[in-house]
């Protein structure tokens, strides 16, 4: 793993407790992440919480866990969250920049990104800047940067512990394999709610179909993503930048059980994979946990109840998204920066019912061809470039 010793000992689990910062708290992920510290209470615990807007539930997280401070991305929302936090004797900011602030906290050991988009990036930066042990769930922040995120991992002699489901597989694949190289990783996707469908069927699918589905729990981002396989895309992208690995490197194979979580193929042919049943509160507890694997009561996998285990390759003349992916990573420079503005873009005109399902990926492609090519971004490039793909999406729409 780039920039990475993925053979810490786990000696400072034993001295003391690690603290967490977890942007995004109200999510899907930072609701888990917060289950997760609860129950390993003796070796982790909750420092900063974070919300974009949902103020009554960070106000009852805050209550519940006691972290040092909050911070509520929407200004709107700051007297009510602060009234109520009062009596609490928790600090309480507010605004975008107060995110960014909030990481340099010294009393923090790991940032975990669980917020969702392009809001990760600055925040991502900051921490790695302030040497904080990164816990990374903000998948958008490697494709839009993955080149300066790792740069900077390195010289900061941070580590950057994956999330996701299939990184976190891959990862606890590698552990343990010292420098054997990877020939190539697959990572599994379970085709989400339209696998099998013709593009005809996908012309008129609604948001309420592509948020339903079958082995997750998520976001409406990421589900909406997940129908789309643009998740899978982005997937791709992480994994390159997580573990040093070339294009070619990268296959996807479909899995619509989502048991198996993703494989390494080293260069004797053999393969590891990683397995159990689809729950995001494993990865996020062996990110926080690592490199300890803490006995836990989570539901445990029979094989009886999964008698067959498929597999097959995805569809990526009729979903599009997956193949634009692969091309921005061949492009590289800020390609993937602008394939990330535009799918937040559309996938939020997608649950707005402003474009179809189809008109997606059209708009993504349009993007890329039309947004100006860089190089070798700065961070400041990368700014201009979300900038600009935005507003040229919203042209387009
Ligand atoms: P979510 O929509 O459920 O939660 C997002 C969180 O981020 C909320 O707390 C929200 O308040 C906060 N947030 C949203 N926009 C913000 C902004 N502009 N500024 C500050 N805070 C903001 O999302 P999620 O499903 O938990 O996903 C979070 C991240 O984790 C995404 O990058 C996603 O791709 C990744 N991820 C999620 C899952 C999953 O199972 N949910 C699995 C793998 C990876
Ligand atoms: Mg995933």
């Amino acid at each position: 793993m780039t920039g990475m010793d993925i053979f810490t000992n786990f000696a400072d689990l034993e001295q003391k407790k690690r603290n967490i910062a977890i942007l995004g708290s109200t999510g899907s992920i930072g609701t888990q992440a917060l289950e997760v510290i609860s129950e390993q209470s003796e070796i982790l615990a909750v420092s900063v919480l974070t919300a974009n807007s949902n103020s009554q539930l960070l106000i009852e997280q805050a209550k519940k866990y006691q972290p040092n401070t909050v911070v509520i991305a929407d200004e709107s929302k700051f007297q009510e969250v602060r009234d109520a936090l009062w009596d609490d004797d928790i600090k309480v900011f507010a605004g975008i920049d107060a995110l960014s602030e909030v990481v340099e906290l010294d009393e923090i050991d790991f940032v975990l990104t669980a917020l969702v988009g392009y809001a990760g990036l600055k925040p991502t930066i900051n921490a790695i800047k302030a040497k904080k042990q990164i816990a990374l769930a903000n998948k958008e922040t490697l494709v839009v940067a993955g080149a300066l995120i790792t740069k900077l991992a390195e010289q900061n002699a941070v580590n950057i512990y994956p999330v996701d489901s299939e990184h976190s597989a891959i990862f606890q694949c590698l552990v343990g394999e010292f420098h054997n190289p990877i020939e190539k990783i697959y990572l599994t996707a379970s085709g989400g709610p339209f696998r099998g469908f013709t593009k005809d069927r996908l012309l008129n699918v609604t948001p309420t179909q592509a948020l339903k589905h079958p082995n997750w729990d998520m976001g409406a981002k990421i589900t909406i993503d997940s129908a789309s396989l643009m998740n899978k895309g982005l997937e791709v992208i992480e994994a390159k930048w997580l573990f040093g690995l070339k294009a070619e490197q990268i296959e996807v194979v479909v899995h619509p059980q989502s048991i198996i979580h993703s494989i390494v193929q080293f260069e004797d042919g053999s393969m590891k994979a990683q397995m159990g049943l689809p729950d995001m509160k494993l990865p996020i507890q062996y990110a926080l946990c690592y490199p300890k694997r803490v006995k836990n009561e989570f539901k445990r996998f029979n094989f009886l109840d999964y008698p067959e285990l498929t597999f097959e390759s995805a569809d990526t003349e009729t979903f599009r998204n997956l193949e634009l992916a692969y091309d921005a990573l061949h492009r590289e420079g800020n390609a993937a920066c602008i394939l990330n503005a535009a799918n937040e873009v559309v996938v939020d005109a997608f649950l707005k019912e402003k474009v179809k399902f189809m008109e997606m990926p059209e708009l993504i492609e349009k993007s890329l061809d039309k947004i100006p090519f860089i190089a070798e971004p700065t961070y400041d490039d990368y700014v201009q470039t979300d900038n600009e793909t935005r507003s040229l999406i919203k042209e387009l729409i």
